[in-house]
């Protein structure tokens, strides 16, 4: 029998719990280590639709990449958000269990599911881990032949699941680039990062209008960073949960585990719908 305690040392073998940063939380938010496991149900949000799902396909461990639980708790009332999620899993024998940071640290995580849609080659971590293998690391920075921030969009739009807010470009669209530095998340803090790598073009997630802007301004004298690509967090790391889902799999089989491993099918994207300048009518999800 394969317990939650199996499933755990399988994750933390694929993505260490010393890679995550300090701030972050990572690692099983509920559930009894002793518990039975036979079905392993994978997402990156652990949202109340996504819970739904895993009770309905009788799935007992739910992993994500994004916490339950981050902030400090002092209540799990069922009538509270987070509180009413912990209660449904107890209820419904879901472990919950998450590896957010440390999944975008480790090498072949998030950041780099991205830099291989991108195509990047030579990569290298956009911050190295200090007490990690070189490699390893937050971000990735890597080069492509001359192709312009415009194809580089499209690039990364075949690889994800696109959701309705699209990427956005900032720069000039028909510049080409050679160096691309690359983030899953939100991406504000890390300008100082692209640059110091000496990207042209920084593709990330949840940029805000100042931090955007004066990276732009900053780029148009003299660079070395020029463009920005926006795309919704949801979209860029969503794509790192099938090839979670295919590691986990295959670690379980490995260590000799008869566990099912799904993926999500929820598009936990919270924006649903956009309203473009030329658009005639709204644009459903
Ligand atoms: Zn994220």
């Amino acid at each position: 029998m394969t317990n939650v305690r199996d499933v755990m040392g399988v994750c933390e073998q694929l993505w260490p719990k010393n890679l995550a940063e300090d701030w972050d939380s990572v690692g099983l938010a509920v559930g009894d280590p002793e518990s039975a496991v036979t079905h392993v149900h994978c997402a990156l949000d652990p949202s109340d639709d996504v819970i739904a799902e895993a009770v309905e396909l009788g799935a007992d461990f739910l992993f994500t990449h994004h916490p339950l639980l981050l902030r400090g708790v002092t209540s799990v009332a069922a009538d509270t958000l987070k509180g009413g999620a912990v209660h449904t899993l107890i209820q419904s024998g879901i472990a919950q269990f998450n590896a957010h940071t440390n999944a975008d640290s480790v090498l072949g995580g998030v950041s780099d599911v991205l830099a291989d849609i991108l195509q990047l080659q030579d990569v290298q971590p956009l911050v190295q881990h200090p007490e990690a293998d070189e490699g390893v690391g937050l971000g990735r920075v890597g080069t492509v032949e001359p192709t312009s921030v415009e194809d580089i969009a499209v690039r990364l739009a075949q690889g994800v699941d696109l959701s309705v807010r699209g990427i956005a470009i900032g720069g000039d669209p028909s510049a080409e680039v050679t160096r691309i530095a690359v983030l899953g998340g939100a991406g504000d803090s890390m300008f100082g990062a692209a640059r110091k790598a000496r990207a042209q073009l920084y593709v990330t997630s949840d940029l805000r209008h100042h931090p955007a802007s004066e990276a732009l301004d900053t780029g148009a004298r003299g660079g070395p960073l020029e463009h920005l690509i926006d795309i919704s967090h949801y979209s860029a790391e969503s794509a790192w949960i099938p090839r979670a889902a295919e590691q986990l799999d295959e670690a379980l089989r490995s260590g000799g585990h008869s566990v099912t491993v799904t993926v999500s099918d929820v598009c936990s994207d919270p924006w649903s719908a956009v309203v473009l300048p030329d658009s005639e009518e709204w644009q459903w999800n």
